[in-house]
C-alpha cells in the first residue's frame, strides 16, 4: 500500500500552506543558481534585537533547560498581561493567558478548542492562508465574507451581520491584515463589536500579530478592549513580526478563563509548554522597550511607499494602499487570458508561477488568501531588492499580450 493511501482523510483534504510552498519553490530555484528574489514568505528581514537575544543566552546559562509549565512561565504570562494593559487597554490576569509555539499554533489551538464539527466560522477575506485550513482540520465550516477592493478590502459590519446564522461559533480576522495590510478603525471594530454583543454564543478571534506595524495616525485598536464583549474575544498575538522573532516561535492567546483552560488542556496533550529559552527571550520582548520595533516599522513604511509607487506604474495593476503589515496585494486580473506566446495566464496561480519562472520573483497567488484576482508581494526585503523585483515584474508583464 502506498503511503498516500494510508494518510488520514483530514490530511488528504488539507492544502499545503501556499506561503511556505512558494518559499520552498524559490529556495529550490535559488539552489540551482538562479538569482531569485523571494518576496513570498512574510518574514521580517531584520535580526532580533540584541537585548532579546541576550536574554536567551542568559536563560541558557541560568539553566532553564527543563519542561516549562504548559501555559508558559509565570513571569512571561505576567509580562503579556502587562503588555495587554499597556498597549491594548485589555485587562486580563496571567491565568487568562496561554503561551504557544507561535501565533499560528495559538490560532489552531483556539479553533480546535471551540469549534465543533459543522459549526460555522466567519472569516473576513482576504484572509491569511492558514485560517480556512485550520477550520477544515477542526471539521468546522468556513463562511468567507469578502472585503471589497473599494473599501480597502475590509468587510463592513453589515456584511458581517448578514453572514451570521444559528450555527455561527466564531468570527476571525487580522488587523493589520495579511495579505492586504488593511487596518480596521476603532469605529469599525466598535460597530462589529456591537453586533457580537447581540450574540452571546459567538466568539471573535482577533489576530493582532501585526499590531506594531501599523502606519495609521490613530494607531492600533483592540476589539478585546470593548468591555461588553470582553469575554467573547480571544486576542491572539506573538513576537514574530513586531520583534523580528519568527524563528523563536512564541505566540499567545488572552481569553476568558474557560477558553484558556481548554487551550491549556489541549496543549498539555499535544505539545506541552513551548521552548523554555524562547519564553525567556519573549518575556524581555513583551516588557519592552519597543524602540527597535518602532524603527522597523519606519523601514516598513518607507518600503510600502516605494513598492506601492513602483507597482502602480505597471500597466493593469490595481494596487490598494496598505495601512499596516508588510505586503502589497495588487489585483493583476488585467493579465488573465493574456499570453507570452507560450503560456496563457488563467488566474493568479498561473500569474505567480509564471512570474517565478520568467522573472525569478517569488510571490504568493491570492487564491489561497481568498482573493483570486491578486498576488501578494512581501515588502520585508532590502530596498534594492524591492526595486529590482518591481523592475523585473514590469519588464516581464510587458511580454503578456
Ligand atoms: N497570523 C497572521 C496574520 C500571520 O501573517 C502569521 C504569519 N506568521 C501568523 C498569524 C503566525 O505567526 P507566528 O509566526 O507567530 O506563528
Ligand atoms: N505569516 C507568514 C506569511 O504569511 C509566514 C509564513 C506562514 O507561516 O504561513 O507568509
Amino acid at each position: 500500500m502506498s503511503s498516500i493511501v494510508s494518510l488520514a482523510d483530514r490530511i488528504n483534504a488539507l492544502e499545503e500552506s501556499a506561503t511556505l510552498g512558494m518559499t520552498k519553490k524559490a529556495r529550490e530555484l535559488a539552489a540551482l543558481g538562479h538569482k531569485v528574489i523571494s518576496l513570498s514568505v512574510g518574514e521580517p528581514d531584520f535580526k532580533t534585537p540584541k537585548h532579546i537575544c541576550d536574554a536567551a543566552k542568559k536563560a541558557i546559562d541560568d539553566g532553564f533547560h527543563g519542561y516549562s509549565p504548559v501555559a508558559g512561565y509565570p513571569d512571561l504570562r505576567k509580562a503579556i498581561a502587562d503588555k495587554l494593559k499597556r498597549d491594548n487597554n485589555i485587562e486580563w490576569n496571567p491565568e487568562n493567558i496561554v503561551v504557544s509555539t507561535g501565533a499560528k499554533h495559538s490560532l489552531a489551538n483556539v479553533i480546535s478548542t471551540l469549534v465543533n464539527p459543522g459549526e460555522e466560522v466567519i472569516i473576513f477575506a482576504p484572509y491569511w492562508v492558514s485560517y480556512s485550513e485550520m477550520v477544515k482540520l477542526a471539521e468546522g465550516t468556513s463562511v468567507i465574507v469578502d472585503g471589497a477592493f473599494d473599501n480597502n478590502f475590509k468587510v463592513t459590519p453589515e456584511q458581517f451581520e448578514a453572514a451570521i446564522t444559528p450555527k455561527t461559533k466564531l468570527v476571525m480576522f487580522a488587523s493589520p491584515n495579511n495579505p492586504t495590510g488593511s487596518v480596521y478603525t476603532e469605529a469599525e471594530l466598535r460597530a462589529i463589536g456591537a453586533i457580537v454583543a447581540k450574540h452571546p454564543n459567538i466568539f471573535v478571534m482577533a489576530d493582532e500579530i501585526y499590531e506594531y506595524i501599523n502606519f495609521t495616525e490613530a494607531g492600533h485598536f483592540s476589539i478585546g478592549s470593548i468591555p461588553e464583549i470582553k469575554d467573547q474575544v480571544i486576542t491572539v498575538n506573538g513576537v514574530a513580526k513586531g520583534h523580528a522573532m519568527t524563528g523563536w516561535r512564541i505566540g499567545f492567546i488572552a481569553a476568558a478563563k474557560w477558553i484558556a483552560d481548554g487551550v491549556e488542556k489541549l496543549q498539555g496533550q499535544v505539545t506541552s509548554g513551548t521552548n523554555s529559552i524562547a519564553q525567556k527571550a519573549a518575556t524581555v520582548a513583551f516588557n519592552g522597550p519597543l524602540d527597535e520595533a518602532y524603527k522597523m516599522k519606519e523601514a516598513y513604511l518607507r518600503r510600502r511607499d516605494l513598492v506601492v509607487g513602483l507597482l502602480r506604474e505597471i500597466e493593469g495593476f490595481k494596487v490598494n494602499m496598505p495601512d499596516g503589515a508588510f505586503y502589497a496585494f495588487p489585483d493583476v486580473s488585467y493579465y488573465f487570458g493574456k499570453s507570452d506566446g507560450t503560456t496563457t495566464i488563467k488566474d493568479s496561480d498561473d500569474f505567480s508561477m509564471w512570474l517565478l519562472a520568467e522573472a525569478f520573483v517569488a510571490t504568493v497567488a491570492g487564491t489561497s488568501f481568498g482573493a483570486p484576482d491578486c498576488v501578494r508581494i512581501s515588502t520585508a526585503a532590502a530596498d534594492e531588492q524591492l526595486v529590482e523585483a518591481c523592475a523585473r515584474i514590469k519588464n516581464s508583464v510587458a511580454k503578456l499580450k
